[in-house]
C-alpha cells in the first residue's frame, strides 16, 4: 500500500469549506460508538487523530458546537460546515493540539485503510473486523501499537 503524496485536499459536501492535508496521519480508525452512529447517520465513524498544524484552511469558516459525549463527560467542539452541515472535524479539550478529522471529507479516500475500530461493544453485529485490525471493547486503545500498524502498512 502506498501513502498519497502531501498535501492532500478536503473539504465539505458544498465545497464552501476546503482545507489541505500536509503530513500522514498517525492513523486511521473507525469508531463504533453510539454517538458517532448518531453523527454520522451510519454505522461507524472514519477518523484521524492529528496535530493542529497538519491542517491548513484554504477557503472557507466552519460553526462550532459543544457536544458532551455520552461516555467521557469531556465536551467535544464539533466544526462543521454552516451550509452543508457536514462535520469536518472535532477538538476536545482532552487532547489539546490536535484535532479528530472526519476522513470521509478527503477527496481521494483509497488510501484510508483503518487499523483500529473502537467501541465494538457497540457496533453493529455485522461489522466484522478485518483481519489484523486492532479492535477495542472502548474508546482506550494502545495507541502506540495502534500507530505502528498503521506505519506497516506502508512499510
Ligand atoms: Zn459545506
Ligand atoms: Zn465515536
Amino acid at each position: 500500500m502506498k501513502l498519497p503524496q502531501f498535501p492532500v485536499g478536503g473539504g465539505c459536501a458544498c465545497g464552501q469549506f476546503l482545507y489541505r492535508l500536509k503530513a500522514a496521519p498517525p492513523l486511521v480508525y473507525t469508531c463504533h460508538c453510539t454517538d458517532c452512529q448518531t453523527l454520522s447517520t451510519s454505522a461507524f465513524t472514519l477518523s484521524m487523530t492529528i496535530p493542529e498544524e497538519s491542517l491548513e484552511v484554504v477557503r472557507g469558516t466552519l460553526r462550532t458546537w459543544a457536544r458532551t459525549t455520552t461516555e467521557s463527560g469531556v465536551p467535544q467542539i464539533a466544526h462543521e460546515c454552516p451550509t452543508c452541515g457536514v462535520r469536518v472535524f472535532s477538538k476536545t479539550a482532552r487532547t489539546p493540539g490536535r484535532l479528530t478529522l472526519r476522513a470521509g471529507t478527503l477527496d481521494d479516500t483509497r488510501w484510508l485503510y483503518p487499523v483500529v475500530a473502537l467501541w465494538m461493544k457497540s457496533a453493529q453485529p455485522w461489522f466484522i473486523p478485518p483481519a489484523g485490525m486492532l479492535t477495542y471493547e472502548r474508546g482506550d486503545a494502545d495507541w502506540a501499537a495502534a500507530s505502528a500498524a498503521w506505519r506497516a502498512q506502508f512499510e
